[in-house]
């Protein structure tokens, strides 16, 4: 099929929901993606995050093929042992007590929310179901987690949504202070705001807001969706911010590919979601599992230095292009944010990256975002910075 057919068939059958770049992809290796008529791409966006191994890592391969024709699925109703392996690989890795599998981000923000709203009702009864969100945030795409993002522009059309949330300024104190009332239960909020704008929190902020949330006994919730499973250059990124949360949510990157999410909490809530109050059909599928379970071992502390490092190296290089249209480039390992100054034309320069074959991402209103596979090579990056110091240095046309 060439591409135009494929993008008529897609208009005509699919419901029209995405603006999606004029590039269609027909295979990948490494962090290289080939398109249809044999374009070669430079993947800086790792289908958003997802592809932390990159394209046909041999191992997570290797595992997918195994497991597929071993087991591909059971439900919940039975044990299987790769989720059990991959709830202890994670636990004893993050610090944290126990495991819950979804399958997306969205779903696994339902799971915290639902946690975080039982812990309260077993402990105080009703009327404690409010949890706090920071204004910027992103939190997902369903009814309620749309209401748990602090940002207008998601609350229109899908009325009514749920309530109880309130919405606190990032890196204010005084802000959560003002949002707080006794019918709150917790705080949920992401490290580095990621469709936000790549907007790391400070570290003082966050360290304080743990305090506040230990001495009133708020549930501290981290959504970990996109800075989880080593984009960062740590597993999560809390351990970077010296503080252990109640409970985090991981998705993206976790199966390196494969549709796979999750909740992992702390001893005081580890039997919040008891038998029958919480359940998915899919979660903690045999082949996601054994996805995730390769994806963990490659991400071992050596490769979170080389992760730190490529991040390091990735936003020090495009810093020193002395580009006219870059405000400052932010993030920590390889989730990095080049944000613009204001009036500065996004969508030509994400264009002319696009023209010259390197796929990036762009957050909030005025930042490029980068999400290299965590896996890619020393070439494939400065293929990528060719690229964007050619079209970050070039007259405006
Ligand atoms: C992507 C994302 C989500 C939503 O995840 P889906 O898998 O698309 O449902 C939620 N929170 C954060 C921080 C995200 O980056």
């Amino acid at each position: 099929m060439t591409f135009n057919e494929l993008k008529r068939l897609d208009h005509q059958y699919v419901m029209q929901t995405y603006g999606r770049f004029d590039v269609a992809i027909e295979r990948g290796q490494g962090a290289t993606l080939y398109g249809f008529e044999g374009q070669e791409y430079t993947d800086f966006a790792s289908g958003i995050g997802v592809a932390s191994l990159g394209y046909g890592h041999p191992a997570w391969v290797k595992a997918v093929q195994d497991q597929a024709a071993k087991l591909a699925h059971t439900s919940n109703l039975f044990y299987t042992e790769p989720y059990i392996r991959l709830a202890q690989q994670l636990c004893t890795r993050s610090g944290m007590a126990a495991a819950f599998f979804a399958n997306g981000g969205g779903e696994a923000n339902e799971g915290i929310i639902k946690l975080a709203r039982k812990y309260s009702f077993d402990k105080y009864g009703k009327g404690r179901s409010t949890i706090l969100t920071l204004h910027n945030s992103f939190h997902g795409r369903t009814i309620t987690t749309l209401q748990a993002t602090g940002q207008d522009v998601f609350h229109q059309y899908f009325f009514p949504f749920t309530e109880g949330f309130r919405y606190a300024e990032a890196n204010d104190m005084d802000s959560v202070r003002a949002q707080d009332g006794d019918d709150v239960c917790a705080v949920f909020l992401e490290l580095i705001q990621g469709e936000g704008g790549v907007l790391p929190m400070d570290k003082d902020f966050v360290q304080q807001l743990a305090a506040y949330c230990a001495e009133k006994d708020y549930l501290l919730l981290v959504d970990e969706v996109q800075t989880g499973i080593g984009r960062t250059g740590s597993l999560f990124c809390y351990q970077q911010y010296g503080i252990l949360p109640d409970a985090v949510t991981f998705a993206k990157g976790i199966a390196g590919g494969l549709p796979m999410a999750g909740v992992l909490c702390g001893e005081k809530c580890r039997n919040v979601l008891s038998p029958g109050t919480h359940a998915t059909t899919f979660g903690g599928n045999p082949i996601a599992a054994a996805a995730a379970l390769t994806v963990l071992e490659v991400l071992d502390d050596e490769m979170m230095n080389t992760i730190q490092e490529k991040g390091a190296y990735l936003r020090a290089s495009i810093a020193a292009f002395g580009s006219p249209y870059v405000e400052t480039v932010r993030g920590m390992g390889l989730m990095v944010g080049i944000v613009l100054k204001d009036g500065v034309d996004r969508a030509a320069l994400v264009n002319a990256c696009y023209d010259n074959n390197l796929l990036v991402l762009t957050a909030g209103p005025k930042t490029i975002r980068l999400l290299p596979p965590l896996v890619i090579s020393k070439e494939e990056l400065d293929k990528g910075l060719a690229v964007l110091k050619k079209v970050l240095t070039q007259q405006p046309s």
